[in-house]
């Protein structure tokens, strides 16, 4: 069927040619009924409100195409868990075009539209619970200022999918410029198609990575050593941002890393409660690959399987390592950044001497979080707060910091911390630090029983507290007044969710 749009669509992608993708419609559902129109995203990018209308929910759901839209999913291969797992591909993520706003064109896929080419044993259907979690947590990470793909609707059917138990499913819109993944290279080159390799990469660097451009004066002129360059940079900026909001992701395989640096492909994904660097989200990873400490290394590792599928382009093996070890400087430098922030001190030109003393400071307190098993969200919250009452109080007070003190058990030893902290902050001014602090420090992040919660109530048919957090989630730097609770530790029962890949 077809359904009128309210989108102007382009194809740059499709132009490419057929190896880059298979032409196939979406699957229709059963009833299906919006769970969530992200209103936001939809002015932000200047589409009109038809976007939401029920000509609209056919199209999101997968059960009419758009005119002008021309529904594909590419191929694309990758590492998943450290070995090369060949051909995967969108298995159940439809892509619907290029849609022009005012952010530029953006690419639409639909997630859970059913079967592809690239399903291999799947069903192509996503499930209500996951794609609630997905719908979140791209807005989550959105108001936290991290690069991500956006979910612009979410559309639930009583369609029965089997997982370990028969649930019902959906289908999340999402949008980003561009989903090429490492894994997209990954796939040309293993099959030692330079010519789609190079087609790719001249794609992403003229459409998505212009900025790659202006490295190439650095890289002797080769442009492919550029790309790589930047997607290094980009890869390095994120995992900071991740490790600095405790996010863990739970799925980094090559396919699930964004050429454009976003979070993407969301799944058994955590927000941390109580801080440990072992900390493994994912219940299927059983040996910890992905774990929260090791992310900033498997990015690298990812960034190696990158590398060597430019290879053939860039030419250059000295080059290309060359290229590589760039992460090694300019991951902790982000780190370090985002960590000093979170602290209150500022100034990315900040001398080396100063940075060095401050990642001493970071390092001590991250030491105490974790042998603490301190909540990590609520001490840097806590530690912002009371730095602003700090600042407010004539003298530095030890009772001004007991809602920080009181998280812990070593006393003692935070109070320590605390007065080196403080002697530190006293040259750069405490008074301006609070504020800053609050604005970088959430009070709300997507914690998983706060998803639970919401999943339950949408599998009742209660679509509102998906709103609540939605709303909390969008600007999670702000009080709002009488949602406390939503920023409290996690209840008991949070300890026995497990998230998994099956989703
Ligand atoms: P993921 O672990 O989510 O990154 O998925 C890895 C691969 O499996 C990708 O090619 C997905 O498209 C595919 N996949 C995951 N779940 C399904 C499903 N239910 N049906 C079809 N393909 C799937
Ligand atoms: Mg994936
Ligand atoms: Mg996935």
């Amino acid at each position: 069927d077809d359904a009128p749009s309210a989108l102007a669509w382009t194809h740059r992608l499709t132009q490419l040619g057929p190896r880059f993708f298979t032409r196939l419609q979406p699957t229709p559902v059963a009833a299906p009924r919006w769970a969530a129109c992200n209103e936001a995203l939809r002015a932000e990018l200047g589409w009109p409100a038809e976007v939401f209308d029920d000509n609209h929910l056919q199209a999101f759901a997968g059960n009419a195409v758009m005119t002008g839209s021309d529904p594909l999913a590419t191929v694309y291969s990758g590492h998943q868990f450290g070995q090369w797992a060949g051909q995967l591909g969108d298995g159940r993520a439809i892509w619907l075009g290029e849609a022009a706003s005012k952010q530029g064109p953006q690419e639409i896929q639909l997630k859970g539209a059913g079967r592809t080419p690239y399903s291999r044993g799947g069903d192509g259907r996503a499930v209500l619970r996951s794609s609630i979690r997905e719908y979140l947590c791209s807005e989550a990470m959105h108001g936290l200022g991290i690069p991500t793909t956006r979910a612009l609707s979410l559309v639930a059917s009583p369609e029965p999918v089997r997982r370990e138990t028969i649930e019902s499913a959906a289908v999340v819109a999402r949008v980003a410029p561009s989903f090429l993944r490492f894994g997209h290279f990954e796939h040309f080159s293993a099959q030692g198609d330079t010519d789609s390799l190079r087609t790719l990469a001249d794609h992403a660097i003229t459409h998505h990575l212009p900025e790659c451009h202006a490295r190439t004066s650095l890289w002797q002129g080769n442009v492919y050593a550029a790309l790589l360059d930047e997607v290094q940079e980009r890869t390095a900026k994120l995992l900071a941002q991740w490790q600095a909001v405790g996010f863990c992701h739970g799925v980094m395989n090559t396919d699930n890393m964004s050429l454009l640096g976003l979070t993407i492909d969301y799944g058994p994904f955590q927000f941390m409660d109580s801080f440990d660097p072992g900390h493994i989200c994912n219940h299927s990873d059983h040996q910890g690959r992905y774990a929260y400490g090791r992310q900033p290394n498997v990015a690298y590792w990812n960034l190696y399987c990158l590398a060597q599928a430019l290879a053939p382009l860039i030419d250059d093996q000295e080059m290309t390592l060359q290229v590589l070890e760039g992460y090694k400087t300019l991951f902790p430098r982000y780190l370090g950044d985002a960590m000093r922030a979170k602290l209150g001190l500022t100034g990315t030109l900040a001398p080396e001497s100063e940075r060095e003393a401050d990642w001493t400071l970071v390092e001590d307190l991250m030491q105490l979080m974790a042998a603490e098993k301190v909540d990590f969200t609520l001490f840097w919250r806590q530690l912002s707060q009371a730095v602003v009452r700090q600042s407010q109080a004539n003298a530095v007070t030890e009772a001004d910091w007991s809602p920080v003190t009181d998280l812990v058990l070593d006393r003692p030893r935070l109070l320590a911390w605390l007065e080196r902290y403080t002697a530190r902050a006293g040259q750069t001014h405490l008074v301006s630090m609070g504020p800053r602090m609050l604005r970088t420090n959430p009070k709300f992040v997507l914690r998983n029983h706060l998803a639970e919660v919401a999943i339950r109530q949408a599998k009742a048919g209660d679509f509102s507290e998906i709103d609540t957090l939605y709303n909390l989630l969008q600007s999670p730097f702000d009080e709002h007044p009488g949602f406390e609770a939503y920023a409290d530790l996690p209840p008991d029962w949070a300890g026995q969710l497990e998230i998994s890949c099956s989703s």
